[in-house]
């Protein structure tokens, strides 16, 4: 069985072609700029190609997806009805949808009033799926996947912000989370690797990438986690400042005659490690930076170590004890000594990095040493592969 998964941003379209049976990704490609000139990025058979063409429309860029799927050179399947379901990532499904979910008209417009949820993301979600209704005819079933469903569980404990609750009844402010389908993917991969069933583990999962949140998954559900109403909260990150105190945005405010939407700019893409070394908010140019003794990169790097150690600590102790930490994301499967930062402080909990296996890269597996208490475990996120397992799963039931 084969399943198309869609990653539609406002100008972009990624896709993936997995095939079910072997778990394995049978092609997969990126349509850019869409709306503007337009390019398709294809790889399939080992080998890749890419094109500047017109793609006006999201509905054009599908075409171009299908049309390279079934290419004589190029493709992977003969025909489209070799699909056997769509499924689409979408960032926040409110507390409308808690979980995957076949999309059909009515309920694809109760996303479409979801906007202000994710105004960046939501949207050119609804888009892509209208995209793939339209050119793929209503017989191939389209199925959405929540970034914030795994965090569904969370108890009003992790999910209701002290403010006036009236907030939470009349516009939904909560705590939703984020990288949902990355922390559930790899918690039940942690708990594969070791040989437990995910109900006997506590695991921190950190997805630290460009965008990093820790979840505290216990028994194999969300107990809380650091992303909250958006995706601005938690650790500090490549360009988002992360926790502060909120009164510091209304001084700033103040004090520079800055509108609601220049402040959320300053937090959303002008803070974070980006604003703290005033370099980069790539951690291979901050390692760099450090290590030609640039300070402030060095800052930036330890606030950030030093960030995720407090929330791992804190989720140890709201969990009641830590079987095992998980690393993923860009941050967390390709930086060791990042690793090391962040995990050395937690010898206390009982978890040792073996610094020989922390140098290993690209697969699942623990560096915690041998009589560590708690696993430290890199596991390589698979977004896209969760997607597609929780399509199949709606599509099967
Ligand atoms: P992501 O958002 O998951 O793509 O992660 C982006 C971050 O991961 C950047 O700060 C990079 O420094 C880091 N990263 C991604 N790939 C690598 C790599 N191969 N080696 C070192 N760091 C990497």
């Amino acid at each position: 069985m084969k399943i198309l998964v869609i990653n539609a941003g406002s100008s972009s379209l990624k896709y993936q072609l997995i095939d079910m049976d072997q778990s394995e990704v049978l092609a997969k490609g990126n349509c850019e700029r869409i709306g503007l000139d337009g390019k398709i990025t294809h790889q399939a058979n080992g080998e890749k190609m890419e094109l500047e063409t017109a793609l006006p429309t999201h509905a054009d860029a599908i075409k171009m997806v299908l049309k390279y799927l079934t290419d004589e050179k190029w493709g992977v399947i003969t025909d489209v009805s070799e699909i056997s379901a769509v499924g689409h990532r979408v960032v926040n499904g409110a507390e409308i949808f808690v979980e995957a979910t076949l999309m059909d008209e009515e309920k694809i417009n109760t996303l479409d009033g979801l906007t202000e949820f994710a105004p960046l993301h939501n949207p050119p979600a609804v888009v892509g799926l209208r995209a793939c209704m339209e050119v793929m005819g209503k017989d191939v079933p389209q199925v959405t996947v929540y970034d914030t469903a795994f965090h569904q569980d969370m108890p009003a404990t992790s999910a209701v912000y002290p403010i006036p609750y009236e907030y939470y009844e009349k516009y939904g402010i909560r705590r939703y989370g984020a990288h949902g389908t990355s922390h559930g993917y790899v918690a039940g991969e942690c708990a594969k690797l070791l040989g437990k069933k995910p109900e006997e583990l506590n695991i921190v999962t950190c997805h630290l990438g460009n965008g990093s949140s820790i979840t505290a998954v216990k028994g194999g559900k969300c107990l809380d986690t650091s992303m909250g109403f958006t995706p601005l909260a938690g650790v500090m990150m490549g360009t988002r400042c992360g926790d502060i105190d909120p009164a510091v945005a209304m001084y700033i405010m103040n004090k520079e005659g800055l509108t609601p939407d220049q402040m959320s700019d300053v937090m959303n893409k002008k803070s974070g490690v980006f604003g703290v070394s005033g370099v980069s908010s790539d951690f291979r140019d901050l390692d760099a930076g450090a290590e030609a003794g640039n300070e402030r990169c060095r800052l930036a790097l330890d606030m950030f170590a030093y960030q995720v150690t407090k929330y791992i600590g804190a989720y140890a102790a709201a969990m009641g004890g830590v079987d095992a930490i998980v690393f993923t994301a860009g941050i967390g499967e390709n930086n060791p000594m990042m690793r090391t930062a962040i995990a050395e402080p937690l010898a206390f909990l009982g978890a040792k990095i073996d610094e020989e296996k922390n140098q290993m890269r690209g697969k699942a597996m623990a560096i915690s040493t041998e009589d560590s208490t708690v696993k430290i475990c890199v596991i390589p996120t698979n977004e896209e592969l969760a997607i597609a397992q929780q399509t199949l799963a709606v599509i099967s039931r």
